[in-house]
């Protein structure tokens, strides 16, 4: 084992190498700009980005042309938001998007409302963190021009029914954004057979290179139209001007293509390693509870609460392995997680989770010493914790008269 050991495989991903193989002679040998159309140079650049668009396409179901390249899911999100309520102000002013949403898209959101004056509903979640697709529909009002609803949740794994939320945006002639930054590449992501207009993914969570994201438009039935974000040399249809990153982009091609061909495989391999890890702890553990859908979920998410146990002291104890706990991930303040808030999880309790990622390149060795060192850190803490031991003689603690300081 390689120490510190990765388990954070939802912030970022370590690129694969045969990813990193594709992408080197573009850096110097082939160094072309892909819209030079007068020579070698630059027809060779295309070339490598329309192999990639291909590669990027496929694993979706779409059409090369459906592709437009950014610089991450961040932008991605922006200009499919941003674009569309823009181009189809006319028609109305208002967006339907849930509460767990990644912040490229509820800030994005929340710019709007400020700056434009238009009108965002955020949906609530269940308990496991699902959107009812019958929520989407009762808040539909004729000015709404958009649903914003993610594929999967970067914290809990709750995959959505997205296919549903489809059918009803497509009824009522509706466009449908989907962030399904975390499931491309993880789970099987037809934008077809699902029914997205607008999808946002990225490279670097799905083993390919920083800095460089994609979104989904669809050409027909509807043919969907953007406004710009950037103005400029009209690439990408107009839709994103900018000298294309050739080689982040033949990196993102390679990525989904190996993609495509291990998903199979891997997400099998991943699950098993996730419930190993599940069960290993839950086994040798009291008092600890899975934040997000029992099944519906992404193969290699793990979100736990370890009550009387603060998530970062956790963190602090187990600094050889990269974890993330529902308290700092989101911001500089020690804010509990607003995803598990939206859970309706107690603020004890999401100051107590910790999300495993895992990926592609984690062995059973590694999950095996992470459930040994668990168990150890939570056990240590918990001896240490008055409150536990309180629960523990059979005291309910929500009936204790504290005295007031
Ligand atoms: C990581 C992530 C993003 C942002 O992607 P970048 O490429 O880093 O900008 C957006 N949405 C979700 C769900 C994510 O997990």
């Amino acid at each position: 084992m390689k120490f510190p050991l990765y388990l954070d495989n939802h912030s970022t991903t370590p690129m694969d190498p045969r990813v990193l193989e594709t992408m080197l002679p573009y850096f110097v040998e082939k160094f072309g700009n892909a819209a030079s159309r007068n020579h070698a140079f630059g027809w060779e650049a295309e070339e490598a980005v329309e192999q990639a668009r291909k590669q990027i396409a496929r694993l979706i179901h779409a059409d090369p042309k459906e592709i437009v390249f950014t610089s991450g899911a961040t932008e991605s999100d922006n200009l499919a938001i941003k674009g569309v309520m823009e181009m189809y102000r006319e028609k109305g002013d208002h967006m339907i998007t849930c509460l767990t949403e990644h912040r490229a898209v509820l800030d994005t959101a929340k710019a709007l409302e400020a700056k434009k004056g238009l009108k965002v509903t955020y949906l609530p979640v269940d308990k496991t963190g699902m959107v009812n697709p019958e929520d989407v529909r009762n808040a539909i009002t004729e000015k709404t021009i958009l649903i914003s609803i993610m594929l999967a949740n970067n914290e809990i794994g709750t995959i959505n029914p997205i296919k549903e939320i489809g059918k009803i945006a497509k009824e009522k002639g509706i466009l449908f954004h989907c962030d399904a930054t975390q499931g491309v590449g993880k789970i099987p992501v037809d934008v077809q057979d699902l029914g997205i207009d607008l999808m946002a993914f990225t490279a670097h969570k799905m083993y390919g290179p920083k800095g460089v994201g994609a979104l989904y438009v669809r050409k027909k039935a509807p043919r969907v139209r953007l406004a710009p974000i950037i103005d400029g040399g009209g690439h990408e249809r107009g839709m994103r001007s900018g000298t294309l990153p050739v080689p982040l982009i033949v990196g993102f091609g390679k990525a989904c293509e190996l993609s495509e061909q291990e998903m199979p495989t891997e997400s099998v391999r991943l699950a098993a390693l996730r419930d190993r890890l599940q069960a290993g702890i839950l086994k040798s553990l009291d008092e600890v509870y899975l934040n997000g859908h029992p099944t519906q979920r992404l193969p290699h998410n793990l979100n736990l609460s370890f009550a009387y146990v603060e998530g970062e002291s956790l963190l602090m104890g187990v600094k050889e392995i990269a974890l993330s706990s529902g308290s700092a991930c989101t911001s500089a303040t020690l804010e509990p997680s607003y995803v598990l808030r939206a859970l309706g999880v107690g603020s004890d309790l999401a100051h107590s989770s910790i999300r495993f990622g895992l990926g592609r390149f984690n062995s059973e060795e590694e999950i095996d010493y992470t459930i040994k060192r668990i168990i150890q850190i939570v056990n240590k803490l918990r001896e240490m914790s008055p409150l536990y031991e309180m629960a523990k003689e059979g005291i309910d603690l929500k009936t204790v008269q504290w005295a007031a300081h």
